[in-house]
């Protein structure tokens, strides 16, 4: 499957504003073109840029009549990237003067590269904020304000509106420093006016990164990506103790490994804490899909805490098979990494016959109470060939090991290990949706590194560098098990926002497992 998808533009973009099409067809990249209002702003702009760049600075004029005139030669200029620059009215209150507003909508255009252009303005040390631009036809009065904050915008201008419009199909990006505030108005428009160039001037190397990063290009998706069928039930027990018996429900731990779902739940009414004493007596707690030690569950029994047990069935199964094991008289070696939660909660099943191993290093260091009756068993998130090397060790060691059932490497960890592998090798780049913390999606990253593959793990597409884009026409993307496929989507639309992309995907295999829901929340 391969969809296109067009840079986004406005349905303001007017027929005779579209770019010169002889531009568009590879050789040198045009450089970019930059648009400022007034004399004092292209100058602050040009001093920020590098002697040596081809950037263009061209000035349009004050105002939405002469912006509307510029927008009119747009279509004459060598088609590239197009900036629009400059100082504008901020509308809410948390702006101060300098800050930076990079336009999310500028109008009727979408501007899909703004979140990472805010984020690179941020990581260069500028205070920079994504969100809608509005353009208005006069100098915004102090009762306007908060009616165009209202409505969802940052910040006024007088003349990006029609200038992004005029873009057409090339990349855009409408960066603006707040020169006067809602607290501040035309009185503080000196001191106001000249934070706001010194932030133009420092925004301009910035914008030439993200030129540098635009650009036509193809991603390539990983399937199956993104959530398995136990972060899919976890979710659904969160959300269904929540409209059962309202907020606030505790959850011990993160539920799943990924800052957005626990930040979206945290908004519903759920409460993450650490350990059972942060929950109240009485109250309900989930244990998260990583599982818990014996030891928490007499805790909260103890407690007389209310207790719903998100735990994977799949870590669930692991836990069942140390018990089991333990209990034939064997010494279990757990292949894994110190101090997960998953790994915590499996050692504490049998911790007086449980032995922790994370390289072949330490199982030469093993010393079970008998070579003859040694076991192993995996965390279910663990990287397939990093595994393998460690059971084959064990194996060689302990030629009469005992093995789980079943792998314990869960398929979802599995399926995804293969569906990136596959991307990577066509890739130049791969960008892996999910969080630090997440196991399964640090391994994705590993898995890529290993085939030769560069490979970034992003929390959002506010993380993407744009340096690691620039020169780079083929990127693989995935998602961890636990990172939500609205992220994936956000990565795609600010990826589009650079340049025209094609989507299509590698499928190695489709899922269709499902979990069943604990009795506490069944219907
Ligand atoms: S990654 Fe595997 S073990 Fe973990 S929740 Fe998903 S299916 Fe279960």
């Amino acid at each position: 499957m391969t969809e296109t998808i067009p840079h986004p533009r406005g349905d303001a973009a007017a027929p005779d504003l579209s770019p010169a099409p002889e531009g568009n067809q590879g050789g040198d990249p045009a450089p970019l073109v930059i648009y400022a209002p007034m004399r004092i702003e292209a100058r602050a702009i040009r001093r920020g840029l590098d002697p040596a760049s081809p950037a263009e600075v061209l000035r349009t004029g004050y105002g939405t009549t002469r912006a509307a005139q510029a927008a009119g030669q747009v279509s004459h200029r060598p088609f590239g990237p197009m900036a629009v620059m400059g100082v504008g009215a901020g509308l809410t209150a948390d702006l101060r003067p300098g800050d930076l507003v990079v336009g999310t909508e500028v109008g009727a255009v979408t501007c899909g590269s703004a979140p990472l252009l805010a984020a690179e303005l941020e990581r260069a040390g500028l205070r920079a904020r994504a969100g809608p631009i509005t353009t208005v036809d006069h100098l915004v009065r102090r009762s306007e304000r908060s009616a165009l904050a209202a409505e969802g915008n940052l910040l006024a201008d007088m003349e990006s509106g029609p200038l992004a419009a005029a873009a057409g199909d090339r990349p855009v990006a409408v960066i603006r420093a707040v020169s006067d505030t809602p607290d501040r108005p035309l009185a503080g428009i000196v001191s106001g006016g000249l934070a706001a160039l010194r932030s133009l001037r420092a925004a301009a190397p910035v914008l030439e990164r993200w030129a540098a990063a635009c650009g036509t290009r193809q991603v390539l998706l990983a399937g199956p990506r993104s959530f398995c069928a136990g972060v899919d039930r976890a979710i659904e027990i969160v959300e269904r103790a929540l409209e059962r018996q309202g907020q606030p429900v505790y959850v011990r731990k993160q539920i799943v490994h990924n800052t957005r779902v626990v930040g979206e739940l945290e908004s519903r009414g759920a409460v993450f804490v650490d350990e059972l004493d942060q929950v109240p007596d009485g109250a309900t707690v989930v244990f998260s899909a990583h599982g818990v030690s014996p030891a928490v569950r007499q805790e909260a029994s103890r407690r007389g805490l209310s207790v719903i047990d998100a735990t994977c069935p799949l870590v669930s199964k692991v836990h069942a098979e140390a018990r089991r094991f333990a209990a034939d008289g064997y010494t279990v070696a757990l292949i894994g990494h110190a101090g997960h939660e998953e790994v915590e909660g499996t050692l504490g099943e049998a911790p007086d016959s449980t032995v922790l191993v994370q390289t072949p290093e330490d199982v030469a260091a093993l010393r079970p109470r008998d070579g003859e009756r040694v076991a192993y068993l995996m965390q279910t998130t663990l990287s397939v060939e990093e595994a393998a090397e460690v059971s084959g060790a064990l194996r060689e060691r302990f030629p009469a090991m005992r093995a789980p059932g079943s792998d314990d490497i869960c398929y979802a960890t599995t399926n995804r290990q293969a569906a990136v592998r596959a991307v990577a090798t066509e890739s130049e780049l791969v960008l892996v949706a999910g969080s630090a913390n997440s196991s399964n999606s640090v391994r994705l990253v590993e898995t890529c590194e290993r085939i030769g593959t560069p490979a970034h793990l992003i929390d959002s597409a506010a993380d993407i560098q744009l340096g690691w884009l620039e020169g780079v026409s083929t990127i693989g993307l995935t998602a961890g098990a636990s990172a939500p496929p609205a992220v994936v989507e956000e990565i795609i639309s600010a990826l589009a926002g650079l340049g025209a992309l094609s989507v299509s995907e590698r499928v190695t295999t489709t899922e269709s497992i499902r979990f069943g829901l604990p009795k506490e929340v069944r219907q």
